[in-house]
């Protein structure tokens, strides 16, 4: 990976929180400072479950990963917005099934390429990149993408857990869009996203916090995720709560807030 050749970049406490950063916190992660922290506390004030709803998030990740590369028999993966590494990422998955699984990992935040190529020295199948999908030609078009991911076979897109950081404005339709068209038939698109509560202000009280503290945080309605499949044939069961797809696991209340306010889901392009 031609990342581990260049000089580990010094990633400073600038006083301004990142999603990733705060995630790591929602994950009892130890990559985060101050404003990171503060950030989540004011989260978890509004919402107690997010550290609930951070593992879901993971748990379906795994699920999809496993299923794609087990049952579909998908081989590349390109996860964007993909995070700090954590227990169990998505190239571990998803080699445990196929060992030449590739993976491209993209992330707007430095300190994930600063952390992830330590781990992924050893791998060539696996790169990472420090990339904006708010442009996602330029995401496509990277050369260490490129090196990886073969855009004339089935790829899986991931935006898992990462456009509700794209504002309206930013018109993350088009950025769907655009990676939709970048890939053959036969490849899949997995999304999870903030969802509205219909039944309890939590989710816009959540929003108005990640908004005036983080900058991004969009909780969007199912209507409006649904739009992102555009094009796509959902895979069973569609978009449902996080902890629904596919579980592994008897879900014995599935009303809680905790439950529903991450939803997801599979398209497959035919
Ligand atoms: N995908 C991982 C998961 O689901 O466990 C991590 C999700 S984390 C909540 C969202 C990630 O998206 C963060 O690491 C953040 O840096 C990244 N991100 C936010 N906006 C981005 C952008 N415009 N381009 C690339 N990455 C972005």
């Amino acid at each position: 990976m031609s990342a581990t050749e260049q000089p580990e970049p010094v990633i400073l406490d600038d006083g301004v929180p990142t999603a990733a950063r705060v995630y790591d916190v929602m994950l009892d992660g130890k990559d985060n400072y101050a404003i990171d922290r503060q950030v989540a506390e004011a989260s978890l004030a509004v919402m107690p479950e997010l550290k609930e709803i951070a593992r879901h998030n993971r748990e379906i990740l795994h699920r999809v990963v496993r299923h794609l590369a087990t049952e579909a028999g998908i081989t590349q993966f390109l996860d964007l917005g993909s995070g700090l590494p954590t227990v169990r990422n998505t190239h571990e998955v998803a080699q445990e099934a196929n060992p030449d699984a590739r993976v491209a990992y993209v992330d707007i935040d430095p300190i994930v390429l600063a952390h992830g190529r330590a781990r992924l020295q050893d791998n060539d199948n696996v790169g990472i990149i420090t990339a904006d999908i708010r442009k996602p030609r330029e995401v496509l078009d990277n050369p260490e993408v490129r090196g990886l991911i073969d855009f004339s076979k089935p790829v899986c897109v991931m935006l898992c857990g990462i456009l509700h950081h794209i504002l309206d404005e930013e018109d993350p339709q088009n950025i769907v869009d655009t990676l939709r068209e970048a890939v053959p038939s036969g490849s899949y698109l997995f999304i999870t996203n903030f969802t509205k509560l219909g039944d309890s202000p939590q989710s816009q009280e959540l929003e108005r916090v990640l908004l005036s503290q983080l900058g991004t945080g969009r909780v969007r309605s199912p209507e409006e995720l649904a739009r992102f499949f555009t094009g796509l044939e959902l895979i069973p069961p569609g978009i449902v709560p996080l902890p629904l797809w596919r579980p592994e696991k008897v879900i014995t209340d599935a009303t809680t807030v905790g439950v529903r306010f991450m939803t997801g889901g599979v398209g497959y392009k035919p």
